[in-house]
């Protein structure tokens, strides 16, 4: 029998969408990397010459302070706020993604925006919507402009956002673009799913992405301290020689606890959404809870950040973005 086809034709798979009972993310099979071997990085890590970059440095120092940053798609208005709103508050925001809109401003148009307020820019970057050659400018672009990091997802398939009628592209994933980062001169920072199928080999595949190029490792909720340090520690032992930046989900209203919540494989510690919803303040108690869960996250060794991911719902952008503000104020 034929083996299944991976939907994102991946090389370095699995992606981060298998869902628990190791169906793929898209298609009515089981994801096609399940029964493979993890999948080696030929060859050696690019090295960069000159200084290490500012944010690498900085995770070496003291703990990091990420922040997604909320804002309305395709406004630059809404993108200067929010970003004027956390500026000094955080160490650098994370451009990716939007919840509800694949159409957004090109990369490093959004990076440029950014930027020029002052906000140093991790920009995200996915494999979903542009090819190799579209890829390689933008690294170029964000390479021009200095941008502190570039985070290499091969990203959700378009099937399943508000953009179903487009083509997916996929023709680099998410190992293959932090090679061409990282030989952009770029820093460059990945994702990986700790509790995603197959579990066991989830530290293994982030070990051939770090020697693909891959200099920090951004960990999605892990459900917990507990499971968090189990994970670093794996991948450590496995020889990923990198500091890690753990998620923490930020809700601070009913909104923005409902948007949380539609992400089925989200993993928080038992209670966590619960006790914000349940607050006579939600806001105070969702700040109050993300501090608290970043600080137990930070007491973990080789975790050298964290990333405070929240959705903002349709009109909270800027409300959100000051929470985080001064979550990351709490913390720096
Ligand atoms: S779950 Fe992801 S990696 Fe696995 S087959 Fe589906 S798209 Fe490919």
């Amino acid at each position: 029998m034929t083996a299944p086809a991976c939907p994102k034709a991946m090389t370095y798979g699995p992606c981060g969408g298998v869902a628990e009972d190791g169906s793929c993310e898209v298609a009515p099979h089981p994801c096609a990397f399940l029964p493979l071997p993890t999948v080696r990085w030929p060859g050696d890590r690019v090295t960069r010459p000159g200084p290490e970059p500012r944010l690498l440095a900085l995770l070496r120092q003291r703990p990091v302070v990420v922040a997604d940053l909320p804002a309305v798609a395709l406004s630059r208005g809404s993108l200067e706020r929010c970003a004027d709103l956390v500026a000094a508050r955080v160490d650098a925001v994370l451009l990716g993604d939007h919840a509800a809109a694949r159409v957004q401003f090109p990369p490093a148009y959004r990076a440029a925006l950014v930027q020029a307020r002052g906000v140093p820019v991790w920009q995200g970057l996915n494999c979903r919507d542009r090819n190799r050659v579209a890829l390689e400018g933008e690294l170029a672009a964000l390479a021009d402009l200095g941008v502190g990091a570039v985070h290499c997802v091969t990203g959700d398939h378009t099937a399943t956002g508000d953009r179903p009628d487009a083509q997916p592209v996929f023709d680099l994933d998410s190992t293959q673009l932090a090679a061409a980062a990282r030989a952009a001169g770029l820093l460059v920072s990945v994702g990986e799913t700790p509790h995603g199928p197959p579990a066991q080999r989830r530290p293994h595949r982030l070990v051939e992405k770090a020697r693909a190029g891959a200099e920090v490792c951004f960990v999605d909720h892990a459900g917990g301290p507990a499971e968090l340090a189990e994970f670093v520690g794996a991948a450590t032992d496995a020889g990923a020689d990198v500091p890690f930046v753990a998620c923490v989900a930020v809700a601070t209203d009913p909104g923005s606890v409902a948007e949380l919540r539609r992400f089925t494989g989200l993993r928080l510690p038992a209670g966590y959404l619960a006790g914000i919803e349940g607050a006579r303040d939600p806001r105070r108690a969702g700040v109050a809870a993300a501090v608290a869960l970043a600080e137990a996250y930070l007491a973990v060794p080789g975790v050298r950040g964290v990333d405070l991911s929240g959705v903002a719902a349709p009109g909270t952008e800027a409300t959100t973005a000051a929470a985080l503000a001064e979550i990351g104020r709490a913390l720096t």
